[in-house]
């Protein structure tokens, strides 16, 4: 953990002063950012309800203005971003443009198009005879103070675009960066201040869990959590203990189904780049792939044959493909899990070797094949550059296999049959599933991001992220001011009746049931007509 610590007295905790931004590449500290102590949250927390009050009070087209300053703030330093992004996890020039800078833009920009009429009232027709006589609507009420605690590999897309949703539903922010990305999630920071957010609205909150820990004592309006199951857990639970609402963004073990019928030249690139990009270090990369038997044999040569020609190096270096790990601490856990899956008799068929020559924690892209589900590295995320190719006996074995895991983050179909993709695609457990692509659904704004089961609770990005920034609210006004409502007290036997009438002449079957309830003992009109007792 880049955390140096101070030594306040002998027997004191010792408080972590600095965080630090590490380069991945070689282990230099790139720069220290002061860390904020336990004791400084309170404030923080004040002066951010203090601003979000004014800020709900906008108008939403007001708070939609500040996304497209973001917007352009975002676009005038893609650049630094980069800088910052590739500086402190090493990934490449062109993904952290692609996967960092054009995913934001993007959203700022649909956010601030679409969020003014996401958040509208939304009228509510009323089906029932019974309440034609009123108006109602949903009200998209902002929470308050939302806490947003980030991993560090998406260390700006993924907090910037929650923070984006989170403002333009008019709710103030708190955003804890993990500690091995300080410096990206300071950029958030700073950019919301360039874009002209009142002071205090976002703040940043430097350190490591226990400051997220804290965090959550202080008492967010919700928390929007990404990261790790084990972690996603212990937030859960301190979450339930305060009843805070919250999303839960974690793990994935992500499935890729190859049918045999799929076009195994673009079905393997496209298994090499969703299972290699980011160094393998994403949530919804490929880890898993099925591939039906008869196309197994060439699907794996042609992956291995791509793995070997990819290209390992620092960012410095504009045709490097693969960057480091983020530290060598994550590499020994994949290197832990390819040995134990070897010893059960699983076969590396490329990479999974280190590169000191490269830097501390460069690590050469592994393809394992011969796996099965008793191997953890079927089971457990790897969350590094690993992909493990299982044949499978048909379609619906695949599926099987694919829907066998705790985790349900992401999943992809490949098919020349676009309609027994889709159908596929239905059975399969997971947030999302692409047929015919992968992971590129991140970037597409109108799409909702987010798992089952393991894979955590809740939606990001589309409307359904934004909604998970609001309390929804039903609103519904009468428009017969004077009249006292049947149903209120003076509850009698023919009351009852009335009652009986009512139901009879909505939902019974028969229609002589229902022509007999308009008149008679047990009359609907009894019921809609009579006046309250009280
Ligand atoms: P992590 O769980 O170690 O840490 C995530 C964040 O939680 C960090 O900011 C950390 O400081 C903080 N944290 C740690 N303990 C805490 C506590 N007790 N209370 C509050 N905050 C605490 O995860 P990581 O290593 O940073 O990220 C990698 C993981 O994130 C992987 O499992 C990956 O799959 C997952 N991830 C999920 C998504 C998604 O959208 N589902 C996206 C990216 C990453």
């Amino acid at each position: 953990m880049a955390v140096s610590p101070t030594t306040l007295s002998a027997n004191a905790v010792r408080t972590p002063a600095s965080v630090e931004s590490i380069n991945p590449v070689n282990n230099e500290i790139v720069k220290r950012f002061a860390a904020t102590q336990r004791e400084d949250l309170p404030a923080m927390f004040e002066r951010a309800r203090g601003a979000q009050a004014g800020w709900a009070a906008r108008p939403i087209f007001e708070r939609a203005a500040h996304l497209r300053r973001l917007r352009d703030a975002i676009y005038e330093r893609r650049e630094e971003i980069c800088d910052v992004v590739s500086k402190e996890t090493g990934k490449p020039r062109v993904e952290a443009l692609l996967m960092e800078v054009l995913v934001a833009i993007d959203m700022a920009d649909f956010l601030g198009r679409q969020a003014p009429r996401w958040l509208a009232r939304e009228s509510v027709p009323h089906h029932s005879m019974a309440m034609k006589a009123k108006r109602a609507w949903l009200e998209y009420a902002p929470r308050g103070v939302i806490a947003i605690i980030s991993p560090w590999n998406f260390p700006f897309s993924i907090p910037m675009t929650e923070a984006m949703a989170a403002l333009v539903a008019g709710n103030g922010v708190i955003l804890k960066p993990s500690e091995m990305t300080p410096w990206s999630g300071a950029l958030v920071g700073d950019m919301a201040r360039q874009a002209g957010y009142p002071e205090g609205l976002l703040q940043v909150a430097q350190g490591a869990g226990d400051i997220g820990a804290a965090i959550i004592e202080a008492g967010p309006a919700k928390v929007f959590f990404t990261g790790s199951v084990p972690t996603g857990r212990r937030i859960a639970e301190a979450c339930a203990k305060k009843l805070i609402p919250s999303v839960l963004e974690l793990g994935g073990k992500d499935a890729m189904i190859v049918l045999r019928d799929a076009d195994l030249e673009t079905a393997s690139s496209a298994a090499v780049w969703g299972a290699f990009s980011n160094c393998g270090q994403a949530c919804v990369g490929v880890k898993r792939v099925y591939v039906e038997e008869p196309a197994a044999e060439r699907f794996i040569a042609l992956c291995v044959e791509k793995t070997k020609k990819l290209r390992l190096g620092p960012p410095s270096d504009p045709d490097a493909e693969i960057g480091p790990m983020i530290r060598a601490t994550q590499l020994e856990k994949i290197e832990a899990q390819l040995k134990e899956a070897a010893a059960q008799g699983a076969e590396i068929a490329a990479g999974g070797k280190r590169r000191p020559d490269l830097g501390p924690s460069f690590f050469e892209p592994a393809i394992v094949t011969h796996v099965n589900h008793s191997m953890r590295v079927m089971r457990e995320e790897s969350f590094g550059p690993v992909m493990a190719i299982q044949a499978a006996g048909s379609a619906e074995e695949a599926v099987r296999l694919a829907n066998d895991s705790a985790m349900g983050l992401a999943a992809s179909v490949w098919t020349r049959d676009e309609v027994r993709g889709a159908a596929i695609a239905s059975g399969v457990r997971a947030g999302s599933v692409m047929v015919n692509d992968l992971l590129s659904y991140y970037g597409i704004c109108e799409a909702p991001h987010g798992g089952s089961g393991e894979s955590g609770w809740g939606r990001t990005h589309s409307r359904l992220g934004l909604q998970e920034m609001t309390d929804v609210k039903y609103v519904d006004v009468d428009r017969l001011p004077r009249v006292k409502k049947p149903w209120w007290f003076g509850y009698s036997a023919g009351m009852a009746d009335a009652a009986r009438g009512l139901i009879d002449l909505l939902f019974a079957p028969s229609g002589l049931r229902r022509l007999r309830a308009l008149g008679g003992r047990r009359s609907a009109a009894g019921m809609m007509f009579r006046g309250g007792r009280i």
